[in-house]
């Protein structure tokens, strides 16, 4: 399970850092919005657990621009501001837990093995959207009830849109869930399986399917 860090007290995020550590998380630990920013983009995480007065930046803004763009990392937001106010808005925006500093490591370990459960236990084994079935378990898929045939590669991408009906996807995020290493991956390849899903998929020209967001990524309507 990868963790990411977001923590600016030196001190606190190497606690941080070892105490995941010694429980089998891979942690990453960055102390500014512009390292978080940089680290998602290079890969994908099970968890982030993020400070939010950072040098740079406020944590909120950075947890907006996240669930703005679709990415879907649980969240546990670690802060000193525990007003009610601040949870309650850190909740609104799209954290999944709040803990307050300061804390002990046993209930951060705690909340964050709750927070991965839940994300496991709500991954559906039936993806449906606009008569499209994903069945995970069986790796079909059907259209309409048609069977329609895929490679694994298709399939792949197109479970990671119905996972995210409705978000803008960024390519860098989609590479990342589709292929192991996305530096090693040409981006047009991307564009390539995109048009190959859309046309087993997208039968009706006047009922598009994704939306192509030049230059930033793609949303399944
Ligand atoms: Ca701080």
């Amino acid at each position: 399970m990868k963790i990411l860090v977001i923590e600016d007290q030196r001190r606190l995020g190497q606690f941080l850092k070892k105490g995941l550590s010694e429980h089998a998380y891979t942690v990453t630990w960055v102390q500014t919005c512009a390292e978080a920013r940089d680290a998602l983009c290079e890969t994908g995480y099970d968890g982030i657990i993020l400070d939010l007065g950072l040098p740079d930046g406020d944590g909120l803004d950075l947890l907006r621009e996240w669930r703005k763009s679709g990415f879907n990392e649980p969240v546990l937001i670690l802060s000193a501001r525990d007003a009610v106010q601040d949870r309650v808005r850190g909740l609104d925006l799209g954290a999944d837990d709040y803990l307050s500093k300061p804390f002990s490591l046993e209930e951060l370990l705690a909340r964050i093995r709750s927070l991965l459960r839940r994300q496991v236990s709500t991954k559906e084994t039936v993806l449906e959207h606009r008569g499209i079935r994903l069945d995970l378990l069986a790796r079909t898929v059907t259209r309409n009830g048609e069977g329609v045939d895929m490679t694994s590669r298709e399939f792949a991408l197109l479970e990671v849109f119905l996972q995210n009906a409705g978000r803008v996807l960024p390519r860098t995020l989609i590479c990342e869930k589709i292929w192991e290493s996305h530096y090693d991956v040409d981006t047009n390849l991307l564009d390539v399986y995109m048009s190959r899903l859309r046309m087993k998929l997208e039968t009706d020209a006047a009922k598009p399917l994704f939306k192509t967001l030049r230059g930033v990524g793609y949303q399944l309507l």
